[in-house]
C-alpha cells in the first residue's frame, strides 16, 4: 500500500496506520458554515403531539399499523411525458458516499429547527456520535479512532437519520426553485412543479437542453427513462426500505391483499418464498388457494401446484372461521414483535434464516462431501463461503449498503445476487453448457443452497469435484471481469 508520500509499504503495522489515517481523515469534521440561508428554509414540523409520540414508548398494533401504510406506497410515473422544445432533464445523484459525510451538528440544527424536542435530540445525537471505529486486517484488529462525522452503515437508525439529513438538500432546491433559480417539472398540468425525488438514490428534475447538461455537469445524457430512475432495480428501492420490509410475513386473512410468489406468508426456518412448479397465471393471490364459502384450503389445487413441501407449509396455516383481512407482523421474533435486536440481525445477515438448504440429512452429507474432496482448500472454501452466502455479490453488498446498484454488472440482466453469480447469468449457463454439466429442469428453479446440496450431495465424486472447481472458477472470473 502507498503512504501519503507514494512510498510502497508493506509492514502490517504501516498498512493499518495508512488505512486507519484514510478513515480519519474521512470521518473528521470539516465544519457546517453558515447554515442560516438553508435553515430558514426550514418549517417547524414537529408538533407537541408528534414529540410525545416519539418519546412515548409505541403500541405493537400502532407500529404495525403504520408499516402497513408505508409498504403499500407505489412510485410515480413521470418521466414518459413528451420532451418539449427544451428538454425535460432527471439527475440521478448517488448518495451512497454521503453517509459518511454527514455533519453532526448540522443534522442537530436541522432535528431542533424541525421542532424535535430536546430531550429526543440527544438521545439521537448519543447514539450517533459513540461510536469508534478500529481498522481490521486479516483479522486483527487496529488502534481504536474516534470519529467527528458519518452515519454507521448497517445501523437501522442511519438511514431514518439521513432522512432528515437530506432535507437539507431538499430545502436547498425548494429555496432555488422559489428564488427562480430552478423549474421543476409537472406531471400533468394542474400538478405541482417537482425539482427532485428521493428514495436510495437523489433524482433532480428541471428544464435544461441536452448540450446544458453535457457540457455543463459532465454527465452523460441518457433518454433511457427507466434506467435513468433506476427502475429495473425498483425491487431494490423496496429492498432498501428493507430492514421493515424483509422482515414482515403477511398473517392470511381473506388472503387477497397478498401475492402468492412475491410476499412472504408461510415461511418456516429455511424458507421465505412460495414458488409455484405447476404454472398458472390465474394463480397470484392467496385469496385465490382459499374456498371462501367454507374458509378452507384448497387443498387439491394447492398439491397440484406446489412441491410437496411447499404445500405442506401452505396447509398448516390455520384459517379463521370468520374472514379479517391480512396483516403485517414481524418474523424476526417469535412473537411477532419489532425488536432491536432482530432487525440488526436481519439487516447484518440478510435472509441468513434462509441460508440452510431446506434437507438437514442432504445438507450434511453436502457438507461432508465437500470436505472430504481432495481439491485445493482455496476452492473448498470458496464453496463453503458461497453455502453461507458471504460471498460479496453485488446483491449482499447492498444489503449493507455500500454500494446502491446491485445489478449484475456481465449481463446487466438480473440482480447479482449467487443465484445469480453461479448459475442463472448467461456467461455461467454458457460455462456450465461447455462442460456438459447438464442438470433436472426443476433444479433451475431452486435457491441456491438447494441446488447446491441437491447436486454435491448427489453426484458422484468425480462430477462433484469437477462442479466445485466450476464453482471456484465462475468466481473467479467473476471477479477478474469487475475488478
Ligand atoms: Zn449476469
Amino acid at each position: 500500500m502507498e503512504d501519503n508520500k507514494g512510498i510502497l509499504r508493506t509492514e502490517e503495522k504501516d498498512i493499518e496506520v495508512i488505512t486507519r489515517n484514510y478513515f480519519m481523515k474521512l470521518f473528521e469534521s470539516k465544519g457546517v458554515g453558515n447554515t442560516s440561508h438553508l435553515l430558514s428554509g426550514f418549517r417547524c414540523t414537529i408538533t407537541d403531539s408528534m414529540n410525545q409520540v416519539l418519546t412515548a414508548i409505541l403500541k405493537r398494533r400502532k407500529f404495525l399499523k403504520q408499516l402497513t401504510v408505508w409498504g403499500r406506497q407505489k412510485g410515480l410515473n413521470l418521466m414518459n411525458k413528451r420532451m418539449g422544445k427544451r428538454g425535460l432533464m432527471a439527475l440521478k445523484i448517488d448518495m451512497s458516499k454521503a453517509y459518511d459525510r454527514v455533519e453532526w451538528d448540522f443534522l442537530q440544527q436541522m432535528m431542533a429547527k424541525m421542532g424535535f424536542n430536546g430531550s429526543w435530540i440527544q438521545l439521537i445525537m448519543r447514539c450517533i456520535n459513540m461510536v469508534t471505529y478500529s481498522v481490521e486486517l486479516d483479522g486483527k484488529s487496529g488502534e481504536i479512532f474516534m470519529p467527528g462525522r458519518g452515519l454507521r452503515q448497517g445501523d437501522p437508525l442511519s438511514p431514518f437519520l439521513f432522512l432528515i439529513y437530506s432535507e437539507g438538500l431538499s430545502t436547498l432546491l425548494k429555496l432555488a426553485s422559489a428564488e427562480g433559480l430552478l423549474r421543476g417539472i409537472k406531471a400533468s398540468r394542474r400538478g405541482p412543479q417537482i425539482t427532485h425525488l428521493f428514495a436510495d438514490d437523489f433524482v433532480l428534475f428541471g428544464e435544461a437542453t441536452e448540450e446544458a447538461i453535457s457540457s455543463r455537469l459532465g454527465v452523460k445524457w441518457t433518454n433511457n427513462a427507466e434506467k435513468y430512475l433506476g427502475l429495473p432495480s425498483m425491487k431494490s428501492i423496496w429492498a432498501a426500505k428493507g430492514l421493515l420490509q424483509s422482515g414482515l410475513c403477511w398473517r392470511v386473512g381473506t388472503g387477497w391483499n397478498i401475492n402468492i410468489e412475491e410476499d412472504v406468508w408461510a415461511q418456516d426456518d429455511e424458507h421465505l418464498l412460495i414458488k409455484k412448479i405447476v404454472s398458472n397465471p390465474d394463480l397470484l393471490k392467496v385469496a385465490d388457494l382459499i374456498d371462501c364459502t367454507n374458509r378452507s384450503w384448497k387443498t387439491e389445487l394447492i398439491k397440484g401446484t406446489f412441491s410437496e413441501v411447499d404445500a405442506q407449509r401452505i396447509l398448516q396455516i390455520s384459517l379463521a372461521r370468520l374472514p379479517q383481512d391480512d396483516f403485517l407482523a414481524w418474523r424476526g421474533e417469535p412473537t411477532g414483535e419489532y425488536t432491536v435486536r432482530s432487525g440488526y440481525r436481519l439487516l447484518l445477515h440478510g435472509n441468513s434464516i434462509n441460508n440452510n438448504g431446506y434437507n438437514p440429512s442432504e445438507n450434511r452429507k453436502c457438507y461432508k462431501n465437500l470436505w472430504k474432496s481432495d481439491l485445493p482448500s482455496k476452492l473448498k472454501i470458496t464453496a463453503w463461503r458461497a453455502t453461507l452466502n458471504y460471498l460479496p455479490t453485488l446483491s449482499n453488498l447492498r444489503t449493507k449498503r455500500l454500494i446502491t446498484d446491485d445489478v449484475c454488472p456481465r449481463c446487466k440482466q438480473e440482480v447479482e445476487n449467487r443465484n445469480h453469480v453461479f448459475r442463472d447469468c448467461t456467461v455461467s449457463k454458457e460455462t456450465w453448457n461447455s462442460l456438459n454439466f447438464i442438470w433436472p429442469v426443476n433444479l433451475v428453479d431452486l435457491e441456491f443452497m438447494e441446488w447446491f446440496t441437491w447436486i454435491v450431495s448427489n453426484s458422484r465424486m468425480d462430477i462433484c469435484r469437477s462442479f466445485l472447481y466450476t464453482i471456484w472458477a465462475i468466481w473467479l472470473a467473476r471477479n477478474k471481469w469487475i475488478h
